[in-house]
C-alpha cells in the first residue's frame, strides 16, 4: 500500500471502495486533505453516559449495557421491519427499537454494548427510538464521546464519515505540519494545524472544538485578505488614461440637475472625478441605500470622461433597469452633447431611436457612441469599444466576478476604469473581506425631500383594513405595489401568494373597479416594458410583481408597498423593496402581510418597522439569520466557513492586519512558499467560478 500524505487521491486511502469515491469527487472531495477539511457542521455531545433510570422522554442519551432479548418483527400495515430489544444496565432494562435494519438481531444478542440516541414513547411504553451502535470492544467512535454531525449529502453518512476520518486522522497524525508561521500561531493564540484536525473531527470537549473552528475560519480569513491585498497592489501597478477634469462641465452639469446634491453624492462624485484622474484604473465601490441618488453621481462621471473622448459601458442586472437608465440619461444629459446607446436581448436603440445591432456595435467601434447602457449582452465577444474609459457596473453583486472582469478588458495594456454600485448595504467586515481591493464611497444620507415611509406589520385579520388604505391612497391619486414570494406554485395547497392567483384574485374581488397590472421575470421583455410604461403613466393602479424582478424601479406616486409573505424575505431585502416607496413628497406605507406566528418571525419584522438604516438592518439580518442572509452571498467565492465568521469583526481585523504586516516585510511571499501556493489557489477559486 502507498503510503498515506494530505495529498493522498481518495481512491488511495483505506475504506473507500470506487462508489464511496464517486460520492465524495461529487461534493468536491478528491484528496486525504479535502476530507480532513470536510468539517462537522455540528455534534452531539454523548460523552456523558447515563443509567437507565435517569432517562426523561424526549432527551438525547448515552447508555451501555447489555443487549437482549433482541427480535424481527414484521408489521404489515407499515410495512417495515421493526428490531426490538431489551439493554440492561446495574439500575435496570430498557426498551429499544430500530427500524428496517435486521441484520442486527444477529449481531448484538448477548453484546456489550454503548447506544446513543432519542428516548421516546408510545403506548405507554418508554423505549430508545433507533440509536446508533458501539460494541464496547471498539474505542468509541460513534458514542460516548463528542460525536461529529456532518452535513449529509449524495448518501454519505455521518457514521462513514466518521469511520474513514478517524484513522485517517492517525495515519496523518505526524506529517501535518502548519504551513501558518509559527509566530502568526503564537501571536493570535491560534490551535495548531495537526491539533486543529484532531480537534475538529472529534473534539475532546466543545470548547476545543471551537478553538479548533476559529483557527481554520482565521486561515481562511488570512489567505482571503493576503489575495486581496495582493490584488489591491496589482491594480496600482497597472495603467489606465488619466481623465482630466472640466470643472466648468461639471459644474454646468450639477446646476442643470432639477435637484441639490446631497453632501454624500458630492464627496463620492469628487472622489471619483480625483481617481480617474490618476493613470492607474480606479477601482471603486458606490455603495447607497436604494434612493440615495448613485445614478447622478455615474452620471458626471460619465459626462467627465465622455467629453475627454472615452467610452462608458454601463451594465445593469436586467432589461427594465437599463432602460431606466437610458431614459434618464438621456434627461439628465439633453443639453449635453453626449451619445447614448441602448442594448440589451431585445432592444437596441441609438439617440433615442430604435437601431439594428450591427448599427450599434458599428458605431461602437467608430467611437461614435459615447455612453453605451445594457444588460449582460454588453459583455459579448462582438461588443467592442474604441477607447473604453470607464466601466460602471450598477447591482454588481447581481453578476458573478467572471462576467465583471470580462468587462474589465483584460487583454489590454491599459484598463478602464471601474465603479461598481451597489444598494445592498454591506457590513464593515464584509467590505474589509470581500471588497477589501476596491475603495469604497457611501451614500449615507438620503436626499431631502424623501417623505415619511410608515412600516406596519399586517396580521391575516388586518387584511380588509390593508385594503381599505389601498383605495383610499389610490383615490388620492397615488399607486401601489404588491410584491408576492412566487410567481406561480408548484402545488395546489401551497399557502406562498404568487403573481398570478393574487393578480386573479385582486383584480376580481377585491378591486374589480381599478386597474390591477401584473409583472414578473417570464414575461417578454416587450411586455415587461409596456407594463412598466402603463403603471409609471399612472394607467396602472396596483401592480402585482416578485421581489427580485424589477428592484431598481422608480416609480415616485407609487405610496404603498405592500410584502406578501414577508417573513420569506431578509431584512436587506424588504428594506430594499421599502425604498421603492416614499420617493416623492406623499406619505407612504409599507406593509408587511404576513401570517407566521413564530416569535422570531415578529422580532425580525419588527426591527423593519423600527429602523429605517440599511446598514443597520443588514447588521441585525447577519446577527439573527447568518450570512446566507446577505444577498449575492454565493457569487463572493467565500468559504462557507468565513461567511460565518463575518460576524466577527475582530478577527477579521485580525486577519486583516496580520496578512498586511506580512505583505509589507514580504510581498511576493518569497519566504512562504506554501502560503503563496495557497493564495494562488484561492486567486483561482475566486476567479474562474
Ligand atoms: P439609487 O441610488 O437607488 O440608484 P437613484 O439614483 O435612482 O437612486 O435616485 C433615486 C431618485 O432620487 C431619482 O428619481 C433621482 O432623480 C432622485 N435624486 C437623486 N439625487 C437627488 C437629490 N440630491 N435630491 C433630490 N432627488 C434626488
Ligand atoms: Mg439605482
Amino acid at each position: 500500500m502507498k503510503e498515506i500524505t494530505l495529498e493522498s487521491k481518495t481512491e488511495d486511502l483505506p475504506g473507500i471502495g470506487s462508489g464511496y469515491r464517486q460520492k465524495l469527487a461529487r461534493i468536491g472531495i478528491e484528496t486525504a486533505e479535502d476530507l480532513l477539511r470536510h468539517f462537522p457542521h455540528r455534534y452531539e455531545d454523548f460523552s456523558d453516559l447515563t443509567t437507565t433510570d435517569k432517562v426523561k422522554i424526549g432527551e438525547k442519551v448515552c447508555l451501555q449495557g447489555q443487549i437482549s432479548e433482541i427480535k424481527n418483527n414484521f408489521t404489515f400495515r407499515r410495512r417495515m421491519i421493526i428490531t426490538e430489544a431489551v439493554l440492561r444496565d446495574q439500575k435496570g432494562p430498557l426498551k429499544v427499537v430500530w427500524f428496517n435494519q435486521p441484520y442486527l438481531a444477529n449481531q448484538l444478542e448477548n453484546q456489550e454494548v454503548i447506544l446513543a440516541g432519542k428516548v421516546s414513547k408510545k403506548n405507554q411504553e418508554i423505549y430508545l427510538a433507533s440509536p446508533t451502535i458501539e460494541k464496547l470492544k471498539d474505542s468509541p467512535t460513534h458514542t460516548g464521546r463528542i460525536v461529529p454531525i456532518y452535513p449529509e449529502s449524495q448518501g454519505l453518512t455521518s457514521r462513514w464519515l466518521r469511520y474513514v476520518i478517524k484513522p485517517l486522522l492517525a495515519a496523518l497524525r505526524d506529517q501535518i505540519t502548519d504551513y501558518l508561521p509559527a509566530e502568526i500561531i503564537t501571536k493570535n493564540e491560534l490551535m495548531d494545524l495537526a491539533e486543529a484536525f484532531q480537534q475538529i473531527h472529534f473534539p475532546d470537549s466543545l470548547k476545543k472544538a471551537e478553538a479548533a473552528r476559529q483557527r481554520f475560519a482565521f486561515e481562511e480569513l488570512f489567505l482571503i485578505q493576503l489575495r486581496t491585498l495582493r490584488a489591491k497592489a496589482q491594480t496600482k501597478k497597472q495603467k489606465a488614461d488619466p481623465v482630466p477634469i472640466n470643472l466648468p462641465l461639471v459644474k454646468k452639469f450639477v446646476q442643470s440637475l432639477p435637484f441639490e446634491l446631497t453632501p454624500d453624492q458630492k464627496i463620492a462624485a469628487w472622489r471619483i472625478l480625483q481617481d480617474m484622474n490618476k493613470p492607474q484604473p480606479m477601482s471603486r465601490l458606490l455603495e447607497g441605500d436604494v434612493g440615495s441618488g448613485k445614478t447622478a453621481v455615474m452620471m458626471l462621471a460619465a459626462l467627465n470622461t465622455a467629453d475627454h473622448g472615452g467610452q462608458i459601458a454601463l451594465m445593469a442586472p436586467t432589461a427594465v433597469l437599463a432602460k431606466q437608465h437610458y431614459q434618464t440619461a438621456n434627461d439628465f444629459f439633453k443639453d449635453f452633447p453626449i451619445k447614448i446607446g441602448l442594448l440589451t436581448g431585445e432592444t437596441r436603440s441609438f439617440n433615442r431611436r430604435q437601431c439594428s445591432v450591427e448599427r450599434i456595435l458599428d458605431y461602437l467601434k467608430e467611437g461614435k457612441i459615447d455612453l453605451l447602457i445594457g444588460t449582460h449582452s454588453l459583455i459579448q465577444e462582438r461588443v467592442k469599444f474604441k477607447n473604453l474609459t470607464l466601466v460602471v457596473i450598477d447591482e454588481q453583486h447581481r453578476f458573478g466576478v467572471r462576467q465583471r472582469a470580462r468587462l474589465m478588458k483584460p487583454d489590454q495594456p491599459e484598463k478602464p476604469h471601474l465603479l461598481s454600485m451597489t444598494a445592498t448595504p454591506i457590513p464593515r467586515t464584509l467590505a474589509l473581506t470581500v471588497y477589501g481591493d476596491l475603495d469604497l464611497s457611501l451614500l449615507k444620507e438620503k436626499p431631502k425631500n424623501r417623505a415619511e415611509v410608515v412600516t406596519q406589520i399586517i396580521k391575516p385579520s388586518q387584511r380588509r383594513t390593508a385594503y381599505h388604505l389601498i383605495r383610499q391612497e389610490i383615490k388620492k391619486g397615488r399607486q401601489a405595489f404588491i410584491v408576492c414570494p412566487r410567481i406561480q406554485s408548484d402545488s395546489e395547497e401551497d399557502q406562498i401568494k404568487t403573481v398570478i392567483k393574487e393578480h386573479q384574485r385582486l383584480s376580481e374581488e377585491i378591486f374589480p373597479d381599478l386597474e390591477v397590472g401584473r409583472l414578473h421575470g417570464q414575461l417578454k421583455e416587450a411586455e415587461k416594458d409596456q407594463i412598466l410604461k402603463k403603471f409609471r403613466d399612472n394607467k396602472i393602479n396596483i401592480l402585482v410583481t416578485t421581489s427580485v424582478i424589477e428592484v431598481g424601479v422608480d416609480i415616485p406616486n407609487a405610496t404603498v408597498m405592500v410584502i406578501e409573505g414577508a417573513e420569506r424575505f431578509g431584512l436587506a431585502q424588504l428594506h430594499q423593496m421599502r425604498g421603492r416607496i416614499g420617493r416623492a413628497n406623499y406619505k407612504s406605507y409599507c406593509l408587511l402581510f404576513t401570517s407566521s406566528p413564530e416569535i422570531e418571525t415578529t422580532r425580525r419584522l419588527s426591527a423593519m418597522v423600527k429602523c429605517h438604516d440599511g446598514f443597520e438592518l443588514a447588521e441585525k439580518d447577519l446577527a439573527i439569520r447568518g450570512p446566507g442572509s446577505l444577498a449575492g452571498h454565493n457569487q463572493w467565492g467565500v468559504p462557507d466557513l468565513v461567511m460565518a465568521n463575518l460576524k466577527d469583526l475582530k478577527m477579521v481585523e485580525q486577519a486583516r492586519q496580520t496578512a498586511k504586516d506580512m505583505l509589507d516585510r514580504d510581498p511576493e511571499l518569497k519566504k512562504h512558499p506554501e502560503l503563496r501556493a495557497r493564495v494562488n489557489a484561492l486567486e483561482k477559486v475566486v476567479h474562474f467560478e
